[in-house]
Protein backbone atom coordinates (compact mmCIF):
# COMPACT_ATOMS: atom_id res chain seq x y z
CA UNK A 1 0.00 0.00 0.00
CA UNK A 2 2.76 2.33 0.81
CA UNK A 3 6.56 1.57 -0.40
CA UNK A 4 9.28 4.12 0.65
CA UNK A 5 12.40 3.27 -1.39
CA UNK A 6 16.07 4.97 -0.91
CA UNK A 7 14.03 7.90 1.10
CA UNK A 8 16.49 11.01 2.23
CA UNK A 9 15.59 13.73 3.80
CA UNK A 10 18.18 16.65 4.97
CA UNK A 11 17.77 19.68 6.97
CA UNK A 12 19.64 22.73 5.53
CA UNK A 13 23.02 20.73 5.26
CA UNK A 14 22.23 18.14 7.93
CA UNK A 15 20.90 14.68 6.80
CA UNK A 16 18.12 13.60 8.78
CA UNK A 17 16.75 10.75 6.93
CA UNK A 18 19.35 8.34 4.98
CA UNK A 19 18.05 5.44 2.49
CA UNK A 20 15.21 4.50 4.31
CA UNK A 21 13.31 1.12 2.43
CA UNK A 22 10.10 0.11 4.03
CA UNK A 23 6.84 -1.39 2.33
CA UNK A 24 4.03 -0.86 4.76
CA UNK A 25 1.01 -3.32 3.39
CA UNK A 26 -2.98 -3.30 3.72
CA UNK A 27 -3.76 -4.34 7.17
CA UNK A 28 -0.11 -3.90 8.73
CA UNK A 29 0.59 -2.58 11.87
CA UNK A 30 4.17 -1.24 11.55
CA UNK A 31 5.89 0.49 14.82
CA UNK A 32 8.48 3.07 14.43
CA UNK A 33 10.83 2.89 17.88
CA UNK A 34 13.94 5.01 18.37
CA UNK A 35 15.85 7.32 20.23
CA UNK A 36 14.92 10.73 20.75
CA UNK A 37 15.56 13.21 17.44
CA UNK A 38 16.74 9.71 15.12
CA UNK A 39 14.12 11.26 12.53
CA UNK A 40 10.90 9.14 13.54
CA UNK A 41 8.70 12.65 13.17
CA UNK A 42 10.27 13.55 10.43
CA UNK A 43 9.70 10.22 8.56
CA UNK A 44 5.61 10.30 9.28
CA UNK A 45 5.49 14.16 8.02
CA UNK A 46 7.41 12.89 5.03
CA UNK A 47 4.62 10.48 4.51
CA UNK A 48 2.22 13.33 4.86
CA UNK A 49 3.27 15.87 2.52
CA UNK A 50 4.81 18.22 5.40
CA UNK A 51 8.19 17.49 4.02
CA UNK A 52 10.26 17.88 1.07
CA UNK A 53 12.78 15.30 0.78
CA UNK A 54 15.94 14.97 -1.25
CA UNK A 55 15.63 11.85 -2.03
CA UNK A 56 14.04 8.60 -3.08
CA UNK A 57 10.35 8.37 -3.50
CA UNK A 58 7.08 7.10 -1.46
CA UNK A 59 4.93 4.91 -3.80
CA UNK A 60 1.00 5.42 -2.18
CA UNK A 61 -1.11 2.77 -3.81
CA UNK A 62 0.66 2.57 -7.39
CA UNK A 63 1.45 6.83 -7.43
CA UNK A 64 4.65 8.61 -6.26
CA UNK A 65 4.10 11.11 -3.84
CA UNK A 66 7.45 12.79 -5.06
CA UNK A 67 6.86 14.78 -7.72
CA UNK A 68 5.31 18.27 -8.04
CA UNK A 69 2.24 17.50 -9.52
CA UNK A 70 0.87 15.62 -6.41
CA UNK A 71 -2.88 16.00 -5.36
CA UNK A 72 -1.75 16.84 -1.10
CA UNK A 73 -5.46 17.68 -0.17
CA UNK A 74 -6.78 14.23 -1.89
CA UNK A 75 -3.96 12.32 -0.34
CA UNK A 76 -4.20 13.42 3.07
CA UNK A 77 -8.00 12.14 3.01
CA UNK A 78 -6.27 9.08 2.46
CA UNK A 79 -3.17 9.15 4.62
CA UNK A 80 -4.74 10.26 8.38
CA UNK A 81 -2.44 11.70 10.78
CA UNK A 82 -2.93 12.42 14.37
CA UNK A 83 0.25 14.44 16.41
CA UNK A 84 1.19 14.22 19.57
CA UNK A 85 -0.85 17.66 20.66
CA UNK A 86 -4.52 17.24 19.31
CA UNK A 87 -5.07 20.20 17.63
CA UNK A 88 -8.72 20.19 17.69
CA UNK A 89 -10.14 23.56 16.57
CA UNK A 90 -10.55 25.96 20.05
CA UNK A 91 -14.10 27.42 18.77
CA UNK A 92 -15.72 24.98 17.56
CA UNK A 93 -17.59 21.65 19.24
CA UNK A 94 -16.57 18.59 19.11
CA UNK A 95 -19.30 17.41 16.46
CA UNK A 96 -18.06 20.79 14.24
CA UNK A 97 -14.28 19.59 14.40
CA UNK A 98 -15.05 16.15 13.15
CA UNK A 99 -17.52 17.25 10.63
CA UNK A 100 -15.61 19.57 8.72
CA UNK A 101 -13.17 17.44 6.90
CA UNK A 102 -16.00 15.53 5.71
CA UNK A 103 -18.45 18.24 4.64
CA UNK A 104 -16.17 21.18 3.39
CA UNK A 105 -13.81 19.21 2.03
CA UNK A 106 -15.05 15.86 0.68
CA UNK A 107 -18.56 17.49 -0.08
CA UNK A 108 -20.51 14.43 1.95
CA UNK A 109 -24.12 15.73 3.02
CA UNK A 110 -23.96 16.33 6.66
CA UNK A 111 -26.78 13.89 7.59
CA UNK A 112 -24.48 11.06 6.42
CA UNK A 113 -21.20 12.60 7.51
CA UNK A 114 -23.39 12.93 11.32
CA UNK A 115 -24.37 9.54 11.07
CA UNK A 116 -20.98 8.19 10.28
CA UNK A 117 -18.85 10.56 13.26
CA UNK A 118 -21.88 9.60 15.85
CA UNK A 119 -20.98 5.72 15.42
CA UNK A 120 -16.89 6.80 15.42
CA UNK A 121 -18.19 8.57 18.44
CA UNK A 122 -19.90 5.52 20.70
CA UNK A 123 -16.85 3.25 19.59
CA UNK A 124 -14.35 5.71 21.68
CA UNK A 125 -16.95 6.22 23.93
CA UNK A 126 -17.30 10.37 23.87
CA UNK A 127 -20.84 10.18 21.97
CA UNK A 128 -22.23 11.88 25.13
CA UNK A 129 -19.55 14.94 24.84
CA UNK A 130 -20.32 15.77 21.05
CA UNK A 131 -21.77 19.17 21.66
CA UNK A 132 -19.00 20.08 24.12
CA UNK A 133 -16.03 22.25 23.32
CA UNK A 134 -12.42 21.33 23.03
CA UNK A 135 -11.79 22.91 26.49
CA UNK A 136 -14.56 21.64 28.40
CA UNK A 137 -12.68 18.00 27.23
CA UNK A 138 -9.73 16.05 29.17
CA UNK A 139 -6.19 15.26 26.91
CA UNK A 140 -7.17 11.85 26.54
CA UNK A 141 -10.94 12.90 24.95
CA UNK A 142 -9.41 15.34 22.80
CA UNK A 143 -6.87 13.11 21.42
CA UNK A 144 -8.99 10.55 20.69
CA UNK A 145 -11.60 12.82 19.15
CA UNK A 146 -8.53 13.80 16.94
CA UNK A 147 -8.36 10.12 16.12
CA UNK A 148 -12.19 10.09 15.07
CA UNK A 149 -11.68 13.61 12.89
CA UNK A 150 -9.02 11.79 10.80
CA UNK A 151 -10.96 8.27 11.20
CA UNK A 152 -13.83 10.42 9.45
CA UNK A 153 -12.37 11.29 6.07
CA UNK A 154 -12.34 7.42 5.68
CA UNK A 155 -8.55 6.91 5.14
CA UNK A 156 -7.03 3.97 4.23
CA UNK A 157 -3.65 4.26 6.09
CA UNK A 158 -3.33 6.23 9.85
CA UNK A 159 -0.16 7.54 11.16
CA UNK A 160 0.07 8.41 14.46
CA UNK A 161 3.07 10.18 16.28
CA UNK A 162 3.01 9.62 20.25
CA UNK A 163 -0.21 10.44 20.35
CA UNK A 164 -0.32 9.72 24.30
CA UNK A 165 3.16 11.43 24.83
CA UNK A 166 1.68 14.51 26.40
CA UNK A 167 -1.25 12.80 28.54
CA UNK A 168 -1.19 12.26 31.77
CA UNK A 169 -0.77 8.36 32.72
CA UNK A 170 -4.01 8.02 33.51
CA UNK A 171 -5.11 8.56 30.07
CA UNK A 172 -2.96 7.34 28.17
CA UNK A 173 -4.75 3.79 28.41
CA UNK A 174 -7.83 5.11 26.88
CA UNK A 175 -6.37 6.07 24.03
CA UNK A 176 -4.25 3.12 23.18
CA UNK A 177 -7.53 1.04 23.73
CA UNK A 178 -8.59 2.86 20.57
CA UNK A 179 -5.68 2.46 18.36
CA UNK A 180 -5.61 -1.34 19.65
CA UNK A 181 -9.06 -1.45 18.46
CA UNK A 182 -8.36 -0.34 14.66
CA UNK A 183 -5.71 -2.61 14.65
CA UNK A 184 -7.79 -5.53 15.04
CA UNK A 185 -10.74 -4.09 12.32
CA UNK A 186 -7.81 -4.58 10.18
CA UNK A 187 -6.82 -0.54 9.93
CA UNK A 188 -3.31 -0.14 7.86
CA UNK A 189 -1.10 2.10 11.13
CA UNK A 190 2.23 3.20 11.42
CA UNK A 191 2.59 3.75 14.86
CA UNK A 192 5.38 5.89 16.39
CA UNK A 193 5.41 5.47 20.17
CA UNK A 194 7.60 5.23 23.55
CA UNK A 195 5.14 2.99 25.24
CA UNK A 196 6.71 -0.10 24.78
CA UNK A 197 4.02 -2.33 26.10
CA UNK A 198 1.56 -1.00 23.91
CA UNK A 199 4.36 -1.62 20.74
CA UNK A 200 4.90 -5.08 21.77
CA UNK A 201 0.89 -5.98 21.71
CA UNK A 202 -0.24 -4.18 18.58
CA UNK A 203 3.06 -4.35 16.42
CA UNK A 204 3.12 -6.75 13.54
CA UNK A 205 6.56 -5.52 12.77
CA UNK A 206 8.81 -3.01 14.62
CA UNK A 207 11.20 -0.53 13.09
CA UNK A 208 14.35 0.43 14.71
CA UNK A 209 15.61 4.08 13.52
CA UNK A 210 18.90 5.57 15.12
CA UNK A 211 20.54 8.08 13.55
CA UNK A 212 18.27 8.47 10.70
CA UNK A 213 18.90 5.06 9.52
CA UNK A 214 16.64 1.90 9.63
CA UNK A 215 19.05 -0.57 12.02
CA UNK A 216 16.63 -3.09 12.81
CA UNK A 217 13.65 -4.37 11.49
CA UNK A 218 12.01 -7.34 13.35
CA UNK A 219 8.57 -9.13 14.73
CA UNK A 220 7.55 -7.50 17.81
CA UNK A 221 8.28 -10.03 20.02
CA UNK A 222 11.42 -11.15 18.88
CA UNK A 223 12.88 -7.47 18.83
CA UNK A 224 11.90 -7.14 22.50
CA UNK A 225 12.96 -10.55 23.49
CA UNK A 226 15.97 -10.71 21.55
CA UNK A 227 17.60 -7.15 19.71
CA UNK A 228 20.04 -8.19 17.21
CA UNK A 229 21.67 -4.70 17.77
CA UNK A 230 23.79 -3.28 20.19
CA UNK A 231 21.75 0.67 19.95
CA UNK A 232 18.18 -1.30 19.94
CA UNK A 233 19.86 -3.13 23.23
CA UNK A 234 20.51 0.30 24.72
CA UNK A 235 17.47 1.61 23.64
CA UNK A 236 15.14 -0.95 25.37
CA UNK A 237 17.39 -0.56 28.70
CA UNK A 238 15.54 2.29 29.17
CA UNK A 239 12.53 1.45 29.65
CA UNK A 240 13.40 -1.38 31.77
P1 LIG B 1 11.42 12.55 19.31
O1 LIG B 1 11.40 11.13 19.79
O2 LIG B 1 12.11 13.45 20.29
O3 LIG B 1 10.10 13.05 18.87
P2 LIG B 1 12.13 12.16 16.51
O4 LIG B 1 12.74 10.82 16.28
O5 LIG B 1 10.72 12.34 16.16
O6 LIG B 1 12.41 12.58 18.04
P3 LIG B 1 12.61 14.26 14.59
O7 LIG B 1 11.66 15.24 15.15
O8 LIG B 1 12.21 13.54 13.35
O9 LIG B 1 13.03 13.18 15.70
O10 LIG B 1 13.97 15.01 14.34
C1 LIG B 1 15.08 14.39 13.70
C2 LIG B 1 16.24 15.36 13.65
O11 LIG B 1 15.92 16.44 12.79
C3 LIG B 1 16.61 15.97 14.99
O12 LIG B 1 18.02 16.07 15.06
C4 LIG B 1 15.99 17.35 14.94
O13 LIG B 1 16.72 18.25 15.70
C5 LIG B 1 16.04 17.68 13.46
N1 LIG B 1 14.93 18.54 13.03
C6 LIG B 1 13.61 18.26 13.17
N2 LIG B 1 12.84 19.22 12.60
C7 LIG B 1 13.70 20.14 12.10
C8 LIG B 1 13.54 21.37 11.39
N3 LIG B 1 12.33 21.85 11.07
N4 LIG B 1 14.65 22.03 11.02
C9 LIG B 1 15.87 21.55 11.31
N5 LIG B 1 16.11 20.41 11.97
C10 LIG B 1 15.05 19.69 12.36
MG1 LIG C 1 9.05 12.98 17.24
Amino acid sequence: LLDIQGLQKNYGPVPVLQDINLSIHKGEVVVILGPSGCGKSTLLRCLNGLEDIQGGDIIFAGQSLTGPAVNWQKIRQQIGMVFQNYDLFPHMSVIDNILLGPTKVQNKPRQQALAQAEQLLERVGLLDRKDAFPRQLSGGQKQRIAIVRALCMNPEIMLFDEVTAALDPEMVREVLDVILGLAKQGMTMVIVTHEMGFAQAVADRVIFIDAGKICETAKPDEFFANPQTERARQFLNKFQ
